[in-house]
């Protein structure tokens, strides 16, 4: 039975949830539904330790989140095995997050250090002789984070990082499918010396603990990284609160010409397959020239084809289920419309439960959900072009515009798809999945609004202070 982290204390739920794990379907714990009261009560609390916090000096800051990063390397094995349980994340990807997770508060404890303003040359004003003016980052106080299954140490991390790097506290309420990564990273920042109060953790229903914490005047900000459906409700009920929306993509990428046309097929694969395509990155469309089409698709479909399914606690999987059974039928669902269409499914296609094998699709499918909507699975659609422009066009035409990746060995064609790509991040020479965490990340269109990564999030999570003096 596991507890609420509200004001420094483990406090028992009064109603609980069995946390099943979406492989074996085990249950691996009991997790507290918090109520109404249980959030407002983070809220008093987390109200306090913004008034704590505020007063530390940044190397107190520092030196607190460079304590959880070692922390977390201290405890590496135990938060991949636990990430393999709750959300079938394989070994191998999990010690991937985790080594991410102890990167990112390193990163926050290094900005902690470094959050300043800048001084204004006020007299190049008419009116501004005999002035000097400057800048102040304050911190905004009660900041209400909110995150997804899919990465929930690094995700969360990079709420927890900057916010507590600027002064801020969180109330956090993690995905319900992953509230046991969000309850070790509260133990590390216990053990770490974080006052009580700064951080409060709660666990439930996103629907009843969202809804209070977006509309709660004393939240100054919520941050939230998940679906395009939910962040629309928040920004519509969060009134004049800053609110940052990292959210979902079908991303692209086009591969125009290559030296090594194997490098480009092996990373493509990972892109499209690596935690079964549940990555907000993840490679959902190749646009492919049509010189190399053939040689591609017959290379991806063989590498495709190699990977090993299976047990998340196993060392040789790549691949294991989706996080619920109704993600794989819906998908299902969306292939069967495919068929329909008579778009081509050169390999996979099936499933076992919840367990879906990578799915290949050739062919024009423009107009299908599995291109269109962001599939958040292992799907993976090839169509060739023919021309440049056509590339382009192709990569944009999307609701989304998250990152885009681009393989060229044309300068030229690198810095045109530079310009005209509807996207937050352009990647060249690799895939949109690339991602390192004190990099500016975050979307346009419907991927979102604001970015993250370390140094960008400590811009949103603070507010600009202007004072001048008349000297
Ligand atoms: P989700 O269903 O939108 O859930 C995200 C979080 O929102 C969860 O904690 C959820 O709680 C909570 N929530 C649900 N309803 C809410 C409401 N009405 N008000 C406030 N919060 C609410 O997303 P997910 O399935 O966990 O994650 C997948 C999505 O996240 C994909 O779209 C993916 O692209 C996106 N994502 C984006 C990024 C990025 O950086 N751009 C990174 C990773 C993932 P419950 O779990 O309790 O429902």
């Amino acid at each position: 039975m596991k507890k609420l982290f509200i004001g420094g204390e483990w406090l028992e739920g009064s109603v609980y949830y069995d946390l099943a794990s979406p492989y074996s379907g085990e249950r691996i714990a009991e997790i507290p539904l918090a109520s109404k009261e249980e959030v407002l009560n983070a809220l008093s609390f987390a109200e306090k330790g913004a008034k704590i916090i505020r007063k530390m000096s940044s190397l107190e800051r520092s030196e607190i989140l460079e304590k959880v990063s070692q922390l977390f390397q201290e405890r590496l094995e135990e938060c991949a095995l636990t990430l393999a349980k709750e959300n079938a994340k394989p070994i191998k990807l999990a010690r991937a997050e985790i080594k991410r997770t102890i990167e990112t508060y390193k990163f926050a404890a290094e900005e902690a250090k470094r959050i300043h303003g800048e001084t204004i040359p006020m007299d190049a004003a008419l009116n501004g002789r005999g002035r000097f003016g400057f800048t102040i980052r304050e911190p905004l106080g009660v900041i209400a984070a909110i995150t997804p299954f899919n990465f929930p140490f690094n995700l969360v991390a990079h709420k927890l990082g900057p916010a507590i790097a600027a002064g801020n506290s969180v109330v956090l309420k993690p995905a319900n499918q992953t509230p046991l990564s969000a309850l070790i990273t509260a133990e590390i920042f216990e053990e770490a010396g974080l006052p009580a109060g700064v951080l409060n953790v709660v666990t439930g229903r996103g629907s009843v603990i969202g809804d209070i914490l977006v509309k709660d005047p004393r939240v100054k900000m919520v941050t939230f990284t998940g679906s395009l459906e939910v962040g629309l409700g928040i920004k519509e009920k969060a009134g004049l609160k800053k609110v940052t929306l990292e959210l979902g993509s079908n991303s692209a990428v086009i591969v125009d010409s290559t030296d090594d046309l194997d490098s480009v097929v092996a990373r493509c694969v990972e892109g499209s397959f690596s935690f079964a395509g549940q990555v907000c990155i993840s490679v959902q469309r190749i646009y492919v020239q049509q010189s190399l089409y053939k040689e591609f698709i017959q290379k991806f479909v063989e590498n495709a084809e190699k990977l090993v399914l299976g047990d998340p606690c196993s060392e040789s999987t790549d691949m294991s289920s989706l996080i619920h059974l109704s993600e794989a039928e819906r998908i299902e669902k969306w292939l069967k419309e495919a068929e329909q269409a008579g778009v081509e499914i050169v390999s996979g296609g099936t499933r076992q439960g919840s367990l879906l094998v990578p799915t290949v699709i050739a062919g024009d499918s423009s107009k299908l959900a599995l291109s269109c909507q962001e599939a958040f699975a292992p799907i993976v659609c090839i169509t060739p072009y023919e021309t440049w422009d056509q590339a382009i066009d192709l990569a944009n035409d999307s609701m989304y515009g998250l990152q885009a990746g681009v393989y060229t060995t044309s300068i030229q064609k690198a810095f045109d798809a530079l310009n005209r790509l509807e996207v937050g991040g352009v990647i060249i020479n690799d895939i949109p999945s690339f991602r390192v965490d004190h990099m500016p990340y975050g979307g346009v269109k419907n991927s979102g609004t604001g970015r993250e990564g370390v140094r960008y999030s400590v811009e949103e999570m603070t507010e600009l202070k202007f004072a001048s003096f008349k000297l």
